[in-house]
């Protein structure tokens, strides 16, 4: 609804396996069954279909491109038409962190903004751009993939890329590091973590627990994603003159103002004056399924924009 409100949330399991069209059919039934689960006048009203996908994806064509976590064939789906075209609506694409900060823009911490960025810290970092008012996406729709940008000039990110933000703040890197303190021997927490749920399952939780009881190793690592998060946002403000900074995702849900505040400091400190005099750090006010809020006005921006298909130039196809 226009205000933000849920009229239905269908749940079902993605069946990976299986490939593309299995995934389309999946995704159809959800959607009738949404469809269903509303009266015949909110039925009757519905507009359009807006789609959040893990990137990189064609926006302008509602193409995924390729996602790592759908499967090996799951690329290139035109997914956007085939769902338009089973549900009689017009559907619009976009990557999951471009709809999550267009959720926080209708409905959350980003409301009356039109110039912010959007991070969610997280088992990796996603980020979005917002630019008087619209997204931000570059002509291969790649722009605002703020989790990769260097903050250093060593450290493997799951990338390929070295010294990426992802690389020091992203749950997954970070469990990667611990993982090789334990084989080290350099974290007495961690290695008892590790002796009683197995090594291979120490995650970004017992390095903050770690650090709670008072590890070394474990605090060394949180304050290295703490100052990687830190020196990223300097760099954010510097470059991008954003009204709000708003972070999302696990890991920031779970750190709260240990992420922030020192991020507030160092922004406080380092970054140009006149943007750092107006930028506000503040937390994502719309949860884990914040993308979900964000299809609303996904589909109100698209469809009120004639100029949305055509005249684009074709975006570069990552597995081209
Ligand atoms: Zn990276």
């Amino acid at each position: 609804m226009d205000d933000g409100s849920r009229l239905a949330l269908i749940k079902g399991r993605t069946p990976i396996t299986d490939g593309p069209a299995a995934i389309l059919d999946a995704c159809e039934v959800a959607l009738r069954r949404a469809r269903d689960a509303v009266s015949v006048e909110i039925r009757s009203a519905l507009v359009g279909i807006g789609i959040s996908s893990p990137g990189p994806v064609d926006p302008w064509r509602g193409v995924v491109v390729q996602t790592p976590n759908m499967g090996p064939t799951f690329h290139d789906v035109p997914i956007a038409a085939e769902l338009s075209a089973r549900l009689g609506l017009p559907a619009f694409l976009d990557r999951d962190t471009n709809v999550a900060a267009l959720g926080e823009k209708a409905f959350g911490a980003a409301r009356g903004c039109e110039d912010f960025i959007y991070l969610t810290v997280s088992t990796g970092v996603g980020g979005a751009i917002v630019s008087e008012g619209r997204i931000l996406h570059g002509p291969d729709g790649t722009a605002g993939e703020l989790g990769h940008t260097p903050v250093s000039m060593e450290g493997q990110c799951g990338c390929g890329a070295v010294g990426c933000l992802e690389a020091f703040v992203g749950g997954a890197a970070m469990a990667r590091t611990a993982r090789q303190a334990v084989v080290d021997g350099k974290s007495p927490f961690l290695a008892a973590r590790a002796a009683q749920k197995g090594v291979e399952v120490i995650e970004a939780r017992d390095i903050a627990e770690g650090e709670d009881a008072g590890d070394d190793t474990c605090r060394s690592i949180m304050e290295r994603g703490r100052r990687a998060f830190a020196v990223a946002c300097v760099g954010f403000v510097d470059s991008l003159n954003p009204t709000r900074i708003v972070v999302g995702g696990a890991i920031s849900d779970a750190q709260g103002e240990r992420l922030l505040g020192p991020a507030r400091a160092a922004v406080a400190s380092t970054a140009f004056r006149t943007p750092r005099s107006r930028v506000k750090i503040v937390h994502a006010e719309l949860g884990g399924d914040v993308s979900l809020a964000g299809g609303h006005p996904l589909v109100i921006a698209r469809l009120g924009d004639p100029a949305w298909r055509g005249g684009r130039i074709t975006p570069v196809s990552a597995t081209g």
